[in-house]
């Protein structure tokens, strides 16, 4: 962000309206500056402020898409360096290589296992969303057919690798609707591949063989019209891939150096022929800064933790990841099914239910509204205990559900069981379940 609060605020209307959530144009003028704010929150900025403003808080790295449709893959738009201060915000894309030199049935193989490679933790479906189409036959007819056979065969976004004209239009043509990034202008081709990116409106990525050279590029490209770009910065050594990704978001952000100020891809399917050691490059790319990173291939046990490493570090940690308060039927139950009760913290929730489940018995479970905090955090923050239960399971509704009056709490929490009776009042038994989610199964099925 540019401008400070003053600044902004000098542009706002001054009504103090509230209307953007906040009791005054100052108090939003300060968010924003702060980057807390979404300029778009107030409705009655002009548009010549508008101008202005838009452009001094666009990130200093800018966002962009690659694909297009529900598996669209949105990278860039990062404001800081380090998790801590704030959330990163788009993730990297996982590319799998698939070349036109390759044997159909390994091309077959890749193209399965991109499709097949998926997995729910947490709420959430963990995948791959990229494919790499490599033109290293040269033949623009044999890059085309692989093309259409991605396109054709899943919903990849696609990244299109070739640095000949001709193979690159033909390639664009056959998938101009997925939104391709066009891989790679170099100083042989900018200005074709600039056209045609400008033409489709596809991002276009930026090699050069040294940073200084991808800073030159970049200008050129952006003089010439185009916005979306991804650079790399022909790094295919650890060391240097590492250094020159910190050195880019640096300059963005710190120096504001406007020609580095886009997302970056990265190969470590180049830097090495050792799977576990590129599946350890790329959790390093993941960590420190790339927007999309082409792996050679995928197999369960590196991509994996590679999609959780993800996960985790492009969680924002100051939001727990939660559930919705409410009452989930677990196995169908009925009105005799036993009642437990957890807090909305996700991973406790999926662990609990994960239990539920697998015990085979049919129950309800009641998800209750802690800020995302896991049982025992939530008791000693004040938030799970037995007048806060006692009120929450009155008015959930679970009590036209089944015709028992019994709730099963967690063993962690025992101690409240008495002043949860007491909430809750007569009729009502409160009973004490295991300590550890592991132990459900077999408590619910002694007959909890
Ligand atoms: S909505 Fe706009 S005019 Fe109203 S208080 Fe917020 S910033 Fe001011």
């Amino acid at each position: 962000m540019g401008l400070t609060g003053i600044q902004i605020f000098k542009m706002l209307p001054k009504t103090n309206c509230k209307e953007c959530g906040v009791p005054t144009c100052l108090a939003f003028a300060m968010n924003l500056a702060a980057g807390k704010a979404e300029l778009a929150s107030c409705p009655y900025v002009s548009e010549e402020a508008k101008a202005t403003l838009s452009e001094a808080s666009a990130p200093a790295i800018r966002p962009l898409a690659v694909g297009a449709g529900e598996n669209v893959v949105k990278i860039g738009g990062e404001t800081v360096l380090f998790r801590h201060e704030k959330t990163f915000v788009n993730k990297p894309g996982f590319a799998i290589l698939v070349s036109d030199t390759m044997p159909e049935a390994e091309v077959n193989a890749r193209l399965k296992r991109f499709k097949d490679l998926r997995y729910e933790r947490v709420g959430l479906t963990l995948r791959p969303e990229l494919v790499a189409v490599k033109n290293e036959s040269g033949d623009s007819g044999k890059f085309e057919a692989l093309i259409k056979k991605v396109k054709a065969e899943t919903d990849a976004g696609l990244i299109l690798m070739s640095d000949k004209v001709d193979a690159m239009t033909a390639g664009v043509k056959a998938c101009a609707d997925r939104l391709p990034l066009i891989y790679a202008a170099n100083n042989g081709n900018s200005e074709a591949f600039a056209n045609l990116a400008k033409e489709h409106k596809c991002p276009l990525a930026v090699k050069a063989d040294n940073l200084e050279t991808l800073s030159s590029m970049s200008n050129k490209l952006t003089a010439a019209g185009l916005k979306d770009l991804v650079l790399d910065s022909g790094a295919r050594a650890l060391r240097k891939a590492f250094e020159d990704q910190v050195f880019i978001r640096r300059a963005a952000l710190i120096q504001k150096n406007r020609s580095l100020g886009f997302p970056t891809i990265t190969f470590p399917c180049e830097m090495t022929k050792d799977p576990m050691k590129e599946a350890l490059i790329a959790a390093t790319m993941v960590a420190k800064y790339a927007g999309i990173i082409v792996l050679s291939d995928f197999q369960g046990e590196s991509l994996f933790p590679l999609l959780v490493e993800r996960l985790n570090i492009y969680t924002d940690p100051q939001r727990p990841m939660m559930m919705q308060q409410g009452i989930y039927p677990l196995g169908n139950p009925a009105e005799d099914s036993p009642v437990l009760i957890t807090t909305n913290f996700s991973l406790t929730y999926f662990i609990v239910s994960g239990e539920i489940e697998s015990s085979r018995v049919p129950s309800w479970l009641l998800v209750m509204d802690t800020e995302g905090l896991s049982v025992l955090t939530a008791w000693a923050a004040g938030k799970f205990v037995g007048d806060a239960i006692g009120a929450f399971v009155k008015k959930s509704g679970i009590t036209d559900k089944v015709k028992h009056r019994k709730v099963v709490i967690p063993g962690a929490v025992a101690a409240i069981s008495g002043d949860l009776e007491e909430e809750l009042g007569s009729g009502w038994e409160v009973k004490i379940g295991p300590r550890e989610a592991a132990h459900i199964p077999a408590y619910l099925k002694m007959g909890a």
